[in-house]
């Protein structure tokens, strides 16, 4: 898996999507849940994870960006992977400096996202991280603000695409390349 903004297909890493399990009904019913604990659970899984994460936006990149939570486990990893700093998206509350904040909708509830307002160095390329792209509207906020603080948004890496929710065609219309790993049909 190499190439700016490469997106898996529903045969892609399929070594991967094997570790991957899908829980039906949860958080509510009619979600089929993808469960990433089970592929964190498979050291090999993992490395190759993060090893491909790293392939899909070759060029330089000054940090990443990760998504709270789950974004956190894979952006830490791929940080470490590509040498880089680690920027923290999280949710209302968490962050103890001053932020900037954008609320979103979620593919299930409302939600709103803080990144420290001095966190990103004018300019800087930032790479976008989550375990997870359905609506994308997650994402799509986390680009917002990150182009708030002045830094370009340079790609957006997910483990997994859920391609008929739209949210990765959503984050390639507007400008940033889509890398994602899994991608499971349907919701
Ligand atoms: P969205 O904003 O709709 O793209 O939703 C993405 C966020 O919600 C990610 O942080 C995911 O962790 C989580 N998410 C949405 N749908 C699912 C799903 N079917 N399984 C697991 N996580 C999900």
């Amino acid at each position: 898996m190499t190439g700016a903004g490469r997106r898996a297909d529903g045969a892609s890493n399929a070594d991967l999507a094997g570790l991957i399990r899908t829980i039906p009904d949860f958080p509510k019913p009619g979600i089929q849940f993808r469960d990433i604990t089970t592929l964190l659970l498979d050291g090999r899984g993992l490395a190759a994870t993060i090893a491909r994460l790293a392939a899909l936006h070759p060029g330089p990149v000054d940090v990443v960006a990760a998504i709270e939570a789950r974004g956190f486990i894979f952006g830490a990893a791929l940080a470490r992977e590509l040498g880089t700093g680690l920027v923290l998206i999280r949710k209302d509350g968490k962050l103890p400096g001053a932020t900037v904040a954008v609320d979103y909708a979620l593919e299930y509830g409302e939600d709103r996202i803080e990144l420290h307002e001095d966190a990103l160095l004018p300019g800087a390329r930032v790479l976008l991280v989550d375990d997870l792209v359905a609506t994308g509207g997650t994402a799509l906020a986390a680009v917002r603000l990150i182009r708030r603080a002045g830094a370009e948004v340079i790609g957006a890496s997910f483990v997994i695409d859920l391609p008929d929710l739209g949210g990765a065609d959503r984050i390639e219309a507007d400008g940033v390349p889509v890398g994602t790993l899994v991608a499971f049909l349907g919701h």
